[in-house]
């Protein structure tokens, strides 16, 4: 490859084909920074005084989200940043990944909060799993249980850290494969609670804010291996997301052959998404008679699902 195109000056490394960039390693590195803090305040997603929590899995995007934000934390020293892992108890997979978040966070000197499911759930990923196994009749799988726990866990440890932001590495691959999935599922109202700030409702929510979700998977992977970052890199055991793996797939070849299609898919939903929310019922939420915690309904989602399973 020939000269980058930014500094003129080194080799060019990385080809990117939807702006017709060549980037040399340090103008790539810079380019991924500099989206990120334009994201930010574009967004307006941060403000200087924010006590920010870092959703952090210890996969490539949030250890890069992780070390981008501290970084950002140094210029912005009324800004505080933490980590939280949640444990689901899904053995040799999170107890792994668990290892590299906290190798990084005491690398980077950020506090970490490690909540697991079997403490704030009394069950396990795994046990669940199980559970789920021995049923004869079983609609959800595994991830279905784990993504409203998660989500669940990662407001409560924000909440009780005293965090009012919420990031999460969620990147354009992960927006724009959601999008269409909603779309896909007969829920395209759904399109206009998911975006890049998430919306409050609650006082008990911390907002949710998504930093890379303008910044494509191929190119956080790239620039977590340009930067040496150390990530789990094995796939989960319950991964079985296969209406979401096809949709990444046609998304991915649409890209090949017209460069550009994800940033079109995502602008084009920001453009629309006004729209929509005129049209969506916002929904009030309330105190879930359980547990206390936000839900439209009377009981919350989390308890809902635990109650099936006869664990609460
Ligand atoms: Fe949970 Fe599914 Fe992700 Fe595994 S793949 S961590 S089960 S949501
Ligand atoms: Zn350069
Ligand atoms: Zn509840």
């Amino acid at each position: 490859m020939s000269t980058c195109t930014i500094c003129g000056k080194s080799n060019a490394v990385y080809m990117r084909r939807y702006s017709g960039e060549r980037l040399c390693k340090k103008c790539f590195n810079n380019s991924i920074e500099g989206k990120v803090r334009t994201t930010i305040s574009k967004y307006k997603m941060l403000q200087p005084d924010d006590k920010v929590a870092v959703a952090v899995s210890g996969g490539k995007d949030s250890l890069s989200l992780l070390h981008i934000l501290a970084d950002i934390e140094k210029k912005f020293p009324q800004t505080s940043i933490y980590a939280i892992t949640v444990d689901e108890g899904i053995k040799g997979y999170r107890d792994e990944a668990l290892k590299f978040a906290a190798k990084n966070c005491q690398e980077l000197g950020i506090r970490h909060k490690i909540v697991s499911f079997e403490k704030m759930y009394k069950i396990s990923l795994d046990k669940l799993a199980d559970i789920l196994k021995g049923k004869e009749k079983n609609e959800l799988s595994p991830c279905s249980y784990c993504g409203v726990l998660r989500r669940r866990a990662l407001n409560t440890a924000a909440r009780l850290i005293g965090a009012n932001k919420l990031a999460t590495a969620h990147n354009l691959d992960d927006e724009t494969q959601t999008i269409l999935l909603n779309i896909i599922h007969g829920d395209a109202i759904r399109i206009a609670r998911v975006k890049p700030v998430l919306d409050k409702g609650h006082t008990k929510l911390i907002q949710r804010v998504k930093p890379f979700c303008e910044i494509p998977e191929k190119e956080i992977a790239l620039y977590a291996y340009f930067k040496r970052i150390e990530f789990q890199n094995i796939p989960c055991p319950y991964a079985q997301t296969a209406l979401r793996n096809d949709i990444r797939r046609m998304l991915n070849t649409l890209e090949e052959k017209h460069s550009g299609t994800k940033f079109a898919i995502f602008r084009s939903i920001e453009r629309i998404r006004p729209a929509l929310e005129t049209t969506a019922k916002k929904e009030k939420l309330k105190d879930c008679k359980l547990c206390g915690e936000p839900t439209a309904g009377e009981v919350c989602k989390p308890c809902q699902m635990l109650q099936e399973l006869h664990i609460l």
